[in-house]
């Protein structure tokens, strides 16, 4: 057993919705434990400067902007990655979203935006990626779900649909694809501070809501993927195959 099972070294990584929060925080993450990262989201300019700071580190980064909606846009950004950077090892499916809104009242067109985004994308980058990993025979896909994944909430019915289909795509994939030495796992973050979150994080009753639910007693931080993220990416997990890790302070946990 060694520290070296966890070494991302001479991979490439691609962190869809990379530019800032949690994505970004796990990107940062893996090109410490050495990967290549390729930022991904739809502004071109805030990925410049997250690369930046990495490069500045001494680290490998490239920036691959496209928006994960987009089937042509995905299909043409995961195939410059390939040419310009070289092989992805490693996919994260991080661009995520959410609206709120009563149920009754949801409108379609957000329900719309939110499959899209949080489902539709998974489906998109991971054929994209794993059509090239397979006749490599090898790979590692990370989905992140959601405390949402296992639970519902009020206000919130599409992207906990979506959250829901992702832990079951990540099991579907893993019965599919494991036999190509390709293992897909996925991440349930808690409540994370970010800027999906930001008004729930200034609505004083919410957030006393989170830590009294959390057994750990408070909001989480981005950086406290990071460890998920680079176990689930290496060889550490070898013979982790479909398996959800709720990183949420215990929140699923109690009822
Ligand atoms: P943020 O809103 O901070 O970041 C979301 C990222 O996704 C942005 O970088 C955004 O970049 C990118 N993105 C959104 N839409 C697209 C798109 N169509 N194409 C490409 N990139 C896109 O959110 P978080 O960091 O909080 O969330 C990251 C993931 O974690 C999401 O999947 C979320 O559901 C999940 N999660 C978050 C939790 C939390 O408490 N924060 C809890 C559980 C799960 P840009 O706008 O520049 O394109």
């Amino acid at each position: 057993m060694s520290l070296s099972l966890f070494s991302l070294e001479g991979k490439i990584a691609l962190v869809t919705g990379s530019g800032q929060g949690i994505g970004l925080a796990m990107a940062e993450g893996l090109s410490e434990a050495g990967a290549h990262v390729v930022l991904n989201g739809r502004d071109r300019a805030k990925l410049e400067t997250a690369a930046r700071a990495i490069a500045t580190a001494g680290r490998k980064v490239s920036i691959a902007a496209f928006d994960v909606t987009d089937h042509a846009a995905v299909e043409a950004g995961v195939a410059a990655i390939e040419s310009e950077t070289g092989p992805i090892d490693i996919l994260i499916n991080n661009a995520g979203m959410q609206k709120r809104a009563p149920f009754t009242e949801f409108p379609v067109d957000d329900w719309h935006q939110v499959v899209a985004t949080n489902l539709h994308s998974v489906f998109y980058v991971t054929q994209a990626v794993t059509r090239r990993m397979v006749p490599r025979g090898r790979g590692k896909i990370v989905n992140i779900g959601s405390v949402m994944s296992e639970l519902g909430r009020p206000t919130i019915v599409p992207y906990t649909a979506t959250k829901g289909a992702v832990k079951m795509m990540t099991r579907g994939l893993a019965a599919e694809l494991g036999k190509h030495n390709i293992q897909t796992n996925a991440i349930g973050p808690g409540y994370i501070v970010t800027e999906l979150n930001k008004a729930l994080i200034a609505d004083e009753t919410f957030s006393s809501w989170v830590k009294s639910r959390t057994p750990s007693g408070r909001w989480g931080e981005t950086r406290e993927l990071v460890g998920a993220a680079i176990f689930l990416s290496s060889a550490a997990s070898d013979y982790v195959n479909g398996h959800l890790l709720m990183v949420d302070g215990g929140l699923t946990a109690v009822v």
